[in-house]
């Protein structure tokens, strides 16, 4: 390549400004501009090493991989559907009035599209079983998901804008024992990673008649107290009475206590059903409570319907939650029913939880092998050393910068490496590295061909 080719131009000039000698000028800002930003309110980074486990990458990675392999057991597969959905999907599958609908969607247009950031996974999940005909496959669907969900709700502690859900659908059965096992996998969860203490509460909702039958009873029974309801209350009272029933207010959670019951209105399939799961959670040992008021905030849901809950982490103590949503598909679309039940649950509330309960966060990764090289020829060595450790299978970094022996090795420290290699003039010339175990800080003379079998068995 000659002085005048013009990527050898662009080669130089690149590797000019990736060096250290290239002072980055101070970018002009105009006036009024800001030059720093911040996440937007509702949302926030998950960094590693985050003294809480709400933001530490470490403890997502952690809980995911337990998420997973009980939803393996449970012989869910996964399913990932893309985080922009129809606006008119989630309208119709969540339902038009639904406080999520009317006040939390973060929505779009584009072209002649209108697009939202998926609010819940449970309609898409159903998008692509319709769409991609899963029906066609042998026995039910039993899909697991994991991914990021957006509401535009006040943010607070354990309500934000960008959350992130786990669930699991069971699709295409009507069987009592799909929504027995739905719950018992929720509640499995949380025991496999050690949290014991959940309140699992449950009811059931009837067909596709009995809730407006009880919507019409609700709002008849709350009319003659409306100067008493608060204007939230008020509201709902005209446009969705069974959210009523979810109200904070002594007062009003009083006047529940005596509002029509939910069950008397429910049809005789739906209650021999809902007498069929209980009896199976019982025999299984899962514990729970029946809550005559459990309506659930979403539409589709019919039947069973439950919610888990932590008494550790307050106000937003609901984990999860679920139920039978066997109405769902007609409304996404469906000519014909398709029978579903699944649950939902919050990643970062399950995080909370586990912070609140103390619970031990395992060390799962391993010592960290921490490279030094002590001038030009020993940091290439280094380089190659560190890439065949990685390929033994060892965790293996070193300082990019030239440094002096003691700031590598305050780096290492604090990188919380288990071993140092060492590897200056000297040891290149002999073939051999110094290695520091950190902890009783004894040292030893490994021949680099031995290196990585050396480090796999001294590591705890
Ligand atoms: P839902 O789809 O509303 O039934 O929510 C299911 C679960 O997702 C809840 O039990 C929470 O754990 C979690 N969740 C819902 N909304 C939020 C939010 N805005 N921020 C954090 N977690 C949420």
């Amino acid at each position: 390549m000659g002085r005048h080719d013009s990527l050898y131009w662009l080669e130089a000039c690149q590797s000019y400004y990736a060096s250290d000698a290239y002072n980055w000028p101070a970018r002009p800002t105009a006036p009024g501009v800001k030059t720093t930003y911040r996440s937007i309110e509702g949302t926030f980074d998950i960094l590693p090493g985050s003294a809480s486990p709400v933001t530490r990458s470490e403890a997502w990675c952690h809980v995911e991989e337990r998420i997973r392999a009980v939803m393996q057991r449970f012989a869910f597969a996964e399913i990932r559907t893309p985080v922009l959905e129809p606006l008119d999907l989630i309208a119709r599958g969540v339902g038009e009035l639904t406080d999520i609908v009317t006040k939390e969607m973060f929505s779009f247009e584009r072209g002649s599209t209108n697009y939202v950031l998926r609010p819940e996974m449970t309609a898409p999940v159903m998008r692509a079983y319709l769409q991609h005909h899963l029906d066609q496959r042998p026995g039910e669907q039993r899909l697991f998901y994991m991914g990021p969900c957006f509401r535009a709700e006040r943010p607070q502690k354990g309500r934000y804008r960008q959350f992130h859900q786990f669930g699991a659908e069971i699709i295409g059965s009507t069987d009592a024992r799909a929504d027995a096992e739905i719950i018992a996998c929720t509640v499995e969860i949380y025991s496999a990673l050690g949290l014991g203490s959940t309140l699992l509460r449950i009811n059931t909702l009837g067909d596709a008649e009995s809730r407006p039958r009880y919507i019409q009873a609700l709002r008849a029974y709350f009319e003659p107290f409306s100067q008493e309801l608060s204007a939230t209350s008020q509201g709902r009272l005209k446009s969705n009475p069974l959210r009523i029933l979810d109200t904070k207010l002594e007062h009003e959670a009083a006047l529940v206590q005596s509002a029509p019951r939910l069950m008397d209105f429910v049809d005789p399939d739906s209650r021999a059903h809902y007498e069929a799961v209980k009896v199976l959670l019982a025999e299984v040992g899962v514990p729970f409570v029946e809550d005559p008021f459990l309506v659930r905030g979403l539409d589709y849901y019919s039947r069973t319907a439950f919610e888990l809950e932590s008494p550790e982490i307050g106000a937003q103590s609901a984990l999860a939650g679920g139920g039978r949503y066997d109405l769902l598909s007609v409304s996404v679309g469906s000519r014909k029913p398709v029978p579903a039940v699944g649950f939902a649950a919050g990643m970062e509330r399950l995080l909370l939880a586990l912070e609140a309960a103390d619970a031990p966060w395992p060390d799962t990764l391993p010592p960290t092998v921490f490279l030094i090289g002590l001038g030009e020829s020993a940091e290439k060595a280094v380089f190659g050393l560190a890439l065949r450790l990685r390929q033994a299978g060892l965790r293996a970094t070193h300082g990019l910068r030239s440094r002096s022996m003691k700031a590598q090795m305050r780096t290492a420290h604090r990188v919380g490496a288990g071993y140092c290699v060492i590897v200056g003039d000297e040891e290149l010339a002999s073939g051999y590295a110094q290695v520091k175990e950190m902890t009783q800080g004894v040292q030893e003379t490994v021949p680099f061909d031995v290196l990585p079998r050396y480090l796999l068995s001294h590591r705890t």
